[in-house]
């Protein structure tokens, strides 16, 4: 019943989240949240107010606990044979990765949407065993200047990890046939892979400063369940960290930089388009216009129900970008 009065509310749906501020001493952009979405941002510096309007707003002090929350019945739609796609928007420092993952910090405190959602996907196949059999394999891909790399490979030694996506023979969706895919029966077996997958991104990094702020990774959740009356369920979930969203500035930036910040503003107007094209029950989707899109194509349309975190800053330094991210995420909010 809850995902057939969701069929009808549309399906897709917008949080935003507000990380605590960094310095107490810096005015915030803040100016009002409501319990019903609502936010208004104050610009520093004139007296002029914006407002938004979201399914729902997370505030500096809402806990991850809080976020999972309202997730967690996206989690069980995934079980019942949904495919659903989650994924954080924002500025590099805005909060996405932690949102995402956690403190990372090899402790399981505070843990992020990750690591929840997985955790709840064992618990249900567990309470469903005897009805269910459900068998969850992961994958963990980054998005890099339009290349798509196995941050999980089966042979690590290779140095050619690409993947090409494609469609898949059968049900028409889209796989990645060489990308290596991990059995996995436990939330310590996610967080090791997790790990690993971390590890394997910044051992590309080369010249490149900060790796994960630059391409997108994307932890891809397959789930399969043998039903007692013999049929087979089938969905996945795509859990996404975006490459960070703020605007370099062309003139500053030449070479390698000017290339990944241009293949990053592509990437995320073409998730921006096919978003807003989904929403707007358009009948031409434009999912081949960028790699990331492509990839995330069966969890973003048909039956997909979709989850965009947009993140923002508190602090008046980052009004531009605070108020260019929430432009975006109004723009593929369909309330
Ligand atoms: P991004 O991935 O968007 O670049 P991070 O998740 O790395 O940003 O966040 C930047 C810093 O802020 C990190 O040190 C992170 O731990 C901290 N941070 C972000 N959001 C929160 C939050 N809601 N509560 C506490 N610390 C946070
Ligand atoms: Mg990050």
């Amino acid at each position: 019943l809850y995902n057939m009065l969701q069929d009808l509310k549309g399906n897709i749906k917008v949080y935003c989240r507000i990380r605590p501020s960094f310095n107490a001493g810096v005015r915030s952009v803040i100016d009002f949240i409501g319990s019903d979405g609502s936010l208004m941002i104050v610009d520093p510096l004139k007296p002029s107010r914006k407002s938004f309007q979201f399914n729902k707003i997370f505030g500096p002090t809402a806990t991850q606990e809080e976020v999972y929350k309202d997730t967690q019945t996206l989690i069980r739609s995934v079980m019942d044979g949904y495919n659903v796609c989650i994924f954080a928007y924002g500025q590099t420092g805005s909060g996405k990765t932690h949102t995402m993952c956690g403190p990372l910090n090899g402790e399981i405190k505070d843990m992020g949407i990750n690591y929840m959602a997985m955790s709840d996907l064992f618990e249900i196949s567990s309470v469903r065993k005897n009805t269910v059999r459900y068998e969850v394999r992961v994958q963990m891909v980054e998005i890099y200047n339009e290349q798509v790399r196995d941050l999980l490979p089966d042979d690590s030694s290779s140095n050619n990890n690409r993947l090409e996506i494609r469609s898949c023979l059968g049900n028409g969706g889209i796989c990645l046939p060489d990308g290596s895919m991990h059995l996995v029966e436990s939330t310590m077996d996610v967080l090791n892979l997790m790990e690993l997958g971390e590890k394997n991104r910044s051992v590309s990094s080369t010249a490149i400063n900060d790796r994960s702020s630059r391409s997108h990774s994307v932890l891809i959740v397959h789930v399969q369940g043998q039903e007692i009356s013999g049929s087979t369920l089938r969905s996945c979930l795509h859990l996404v960290d975006l490459a960070g969203s703020e605007r370099v500035d062309k003139s500053e930036v030449t070479g390698d930089r000017l290339k990944e910040a241009q293949h990053i503003n592509k990437s995320l107007s073409c998730l921006g388009d096919v978003i807003s094209a989904l929403g707007q029950k358009s009948s031409h989707i434009p999912y081949r216009n960028s790699k990331l899109t492509q990839l995330l194509q069966d969890s973003l349309g048909g039956k997909a129900k979709v989850l965009m975190l947009a993140h923002v800053s508190p602090e008046a330094d980052f009004y531009g970008e605070t108020i260019s991210t929430l432009k975006f995420a109004q723009r593929v909010s369909s309330v």
